[in-house]
């Protein structure tokens, strides 16, 4: 049976790779070698001019990291795919990829905060110009295209916000324009939703979140879904490429220049960390999204708090579109409202267990205030558009005992009496 009718949970533990064909090791090998031996100058000539294949230096290419690339293009059902040192250098290379001096994209405003960054001031910096659009109307999306678009960006589910774009109608504009639609999943992972078949052209992960699972290692990959045409008159970086290797164009493109000529490669070390993390992602992200349901709903009935938002409540505003994208579950991510800043900081500080850091996506749970931390450099404006102010506060559940998560945060919301 071909590896994309398994399902997910088989899927993370034997696509792509079984045993190393040396050894018989089932775990992935980790080469930390820089550059690879060949035997002849005519072999490492015959490497280089692409008629063999091989690899050269690991800045552009390791084993280790290929076997990761592999699994990772299995679970997505993709054409192929280039991992990188974060999520950030992922985006980062795949706007290089498709954009340049001149040129527009289109992202959803409620996005992560780093994303935010890159694409308001660094791109803006070398000519790259984002038009941020409301989330989740996929007509604002087609009102901000013009003849320089080359992207549209969106994000499976806002973060603080947590709002759930529709891919599929936004997939329906980009197409109709001939528009590469980026996807970034990392939030919902392929345990609960595939891009791919939602419309979605290119797939973005930081794996630094629930793919690795254990927040032991910052990492990044692009994904090529293998849907796009890469002779669109948008996609005008890629055309010399497609002469040569047609739908490979992009991901050409990013193993022979982006992320070779800026050296966004990972280190086999990490990757090694985040491929053994996948093999228990389906059943992370299972108790990840039971314990989340589990301690909104109680939330959602506390008295001491304004508002509880997570996608799985029916009071949710994108309900609907949640249920018919993330396969019946919801994330990890809840925010409550606790009216303000002094009282959220109280919560804060009243948990035990519940680690007080910036991340997500980690076995244990996490707390943080956006206002006062990722969310600090943004505007008043910006902090409306992304659905943060003072009292805010956002959870990222772990894997452990729903109810002893639960207890900790009473003990946290008892300072407020
Ligand atoms: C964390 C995150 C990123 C950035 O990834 P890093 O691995 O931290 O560079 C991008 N997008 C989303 C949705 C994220 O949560």
């Amino acid at each position: 049976m071909p590896d994309k009718e398994l399902h997910i949970d088989t899927q993370v533990i034997h696509a792509a790779y079984a045993a190393d064909p040396d050894t018989g090791s089932t775990t992935i090998p980790i080469h930390l070698s820089t550059a690879f031996a060949y035997k002849s100058a005519e072999d490492i000539a015959a490497v280089f001019a692409g008629k063999d294949a091989g690899f050269i230096y690991s800045r552009i290419n390791n084993p280790t990291t290929n076997l990761f690339e592999q699994r990772m293009t299995a679970l997505d059902d993709g054409l192929g795919a280039v991992a990188c040192a974060s999520g950030m250098a992922a985006i980062t290379s795949t706007v290089l990829a498709l954009a340049g001096q001149g040129d527009q994209i289109i992202s959803g405003q409620s996005i992560f905060g780093g994303t935010h960054s890159l694409f308001n001031r660094t791109f803006s910096r070398i000519g790259i110009e984002t038009s941020f659009v409301e989330s989740t109307n996929a007509e604002s999306y087609r009102d901000a295209i013009t003849d320089r678009t080359k992207l549209i960006f969106v994000e499976t589910l806002g973060n603080p916000k947590l709002d759930v774009p529709d891919i599929v109608a936004i997939s329906a504009v980009a197409r109709e324009h001939q528009i590469p639609l980026i996807v970034d999943n990392t939030a919902t992972t392929p345990a609960l939703l595939k891009p791919k078949t939602l419309g979605a052209d290119v797939v973005i992960y930081s794996t630094s979140k629930y793919l690795n699972g254990h927040g032991n290692a910052i990492g990044g990959l692009i994904l090529d879904c293998g849907t796009f045409d890469w002779s669109s008159p948008r996609t005008t970086y890629l055309h010399e490429l497609h002469a040569r290797v047609r739908h490979f164009a992009f991901l050409a493109s990013l193993r022979t220049h982006i992320c070779r000529d800026i050296g966004t490669c990972p280190s086999p070390f990490n990757v090694f960390l985040t491929a053994i993390g996948i093999d228990s992602l389906a059943v992370r992200m299972e108790r990840h999204c039971d314990n989340s349901l589990k301690i909104a709903r109680a939330l959602s009935e506390d008295a001491r708090v304004d508002e509880v938002r997570y996608p799985g409540l029916e009071s949710h505003s994108d309900h609907a579109v949640a249920k018919r994208q993330f396969n019946e579950r919801y994330g990890a991510l809840i925010t409550l409202n606790v009216g303000t800043r002094e009282r959220a900081f109280a919560v804060i500080n009243g948990v035990e267990h519940i680690q007080r850091l910036a991340n997500l996506g980690d076995a244990k749970s996490l707390i943080i205030h956006p206002a006062s931390t990722f969310c600090r450099e943004a505007s008043e404006d910006e902090r409306t558009a992304m659905g943060v102010n003072e009292g805010l506060i956002r959870l990222a559940v772990g894997i452990e005992h729903a109810d002893d998560i639960l207890d900790d945060l009473d003990r946290g919301l008892k300072k407020l009496n």
